[in-house]
């Protein structure tokens, strides 16, 4: 961002908002557990993150936020007996096991309906997708996305798939679960199992395999590589263990076969042109019925997560946990910050309509005035600034 009066205007606008959350709602602030054990991390307004960092107790880390204001602040899922040495030193000791949940992640057919182009050298915005800047023809361009009621609803549906999958085929407790709106565009799902701590990485990218689905055996569904009597190049042969369970389950509904289905199934397998196309078919197949998470974050085992009750400077919302994740909207329940009076005089880079705190806004002038919730979402998504 350049340096200029609007954007020193906007960042001020922007920390100060945020300073006052921290006043306001230090008791949404959620300590992890053995926090002496935790890395801390935060980014401060027009610098880089500052890692490697430990706190007491949330008096230590509730000063720090107020007195610094950062932009977004961190905290290890890992637990390490030096959480401020050098990374090859702090001797890892285990991590939460996170899941995330991201709309981009998603690829839903809403999204770039509500997604804008935002040059990274003018600030120039355009809502059709470019390559290249109307104004200065500059190549880098920055996409931003103001997530409607389709991403919430699809986002929620596939969070509840994963914990569907978390508790009945990996048998976790459904009150080891927790899930956390992300404060802009997704959600965490946290397992604090005690048994899941000791996963290397490699565990869990099994984990993480299993749940999208990825490298499903097809002579776990019964079909076997092999020439049979009639020159075919596979048999049927069900597994003893049967089909009631886990992934076997969910490819049995979807063809709708059984332990007594031989017939059906060679017909299935014939159709899809044998034991290659049968198992190309079944890896498209488990590719749409599996949870989509991000593998690396789930797998990187070093990560600093955004801290819960810290507000995402991507959208000015609130990361939080959904005590009630039916009723929970993110839009209305993480949008904490200011109120309704002492509106803020905006200069609004584009058309844009958006749903925030039960408000429908429908931008078309250029200059206008917003609440300060409004004019600071539009400011984390670059889609505004703050002007006199
Ligand atoms: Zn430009
Ligand atoms: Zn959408």
């Amino acid at each position: 961002m350049s340096g200029n009066k609007s954007t020193e205007k906007s960042t001020a606008l922007v920390k100060s908002a945020f300073r006052e959350y921290y006043f306001k709602y230090a008791m949404l602030l959620e300590i992890p557990e053995h926090i002496d054990q935790r890395e801390f991390g935060y980014m401060p307004f027009g610098s880089g993150m500052i890692r490697h960092l430990s706190f007491r107790n949330r008096g230590d880390i509730l000063a720090t936020l107020i007195q610094v204001v950062p932009a977004d602040v961190y905290c290890s899922n890992a637990y390490y007996r030096f959480p401020t040495y050098p990374m090859q030193e702090k001797q890892w000791l285990g991590a939460d096991l996170i899941f995330d949940i991201d709309a981009k992640d998603l690829h839903l057919p809403c999204e770039l309906g509500h997604s804008y182009f935002i040059c990274a050298r003018c600030s120039e915005v355009s809502s059709a997708k470019s390559e290249i800047c109307e104004s200065c023809k500059s190549t880098t361009l920055n996409q931003t996305s103001i997530p409607c009621d389709k991403c919430i609803f699809a986002l929620k549906k596939e969070v509840k798939r994963l914990i569907t999958v978390l508790t009945t085929d990996l048998g976790i407790e459904e009150k080891s679960v927790s899930v956390y709106f992300s404060g802009n565009n997704g959600f965490h799902v946290v397992v604090s199992d005690k048994s899941f701590n000791p996963l290397d990485s490699i565990a869990r990218s099994d984990v993480v395999s299993y749940l999208a689905g990825t490298n499903i055996m097809t002579e776990s569904i019964g079909v076997r590589k092999s020439r049979d009597h009639s020159g075919n190049d596979f048999l049927i042969k069900f597994p003893k263990s049967g089909l009631s369970y886990g992934w076997r389950k969910v490819i049995a509904d979807k063809l709708a076969i059984d332990q007594s289905s031989v017939v059906k199934l060679s017909h299935i397998v014939l159709r899809d042109g044998g034991y290659e196309g049968f198992k190309s078919e079944l890896s498209k197949m488990a590719k749409t019925l599996g949870v989509r998470i991000d593998p690396q974050v789930s797998m990187d085992v070093h990560r600093i997560f955004r801290m819960p009750g810290t507000i995402n400077s991507k959208s000015g919302l609130v990361k939080m946990k959904c005590n009630d994740f039916e009723s929970f909207d993110p839009l209305y329940d993480s949008c904490l910050l200011g109120g309704r009076e002492g509106e803020v005089k905006m200069k609004v880079s584009s058309q844009i309509n958006f749903k925030l705190k039960g408000e429908s806004f429908r931008l078309k002038e250029k200059i206008l005035k917003l609440p300060l919730f409004a004019a600071v979402y539009l400011i984390c998504k670059g889609l505004a600034e703050a002007t006199d």
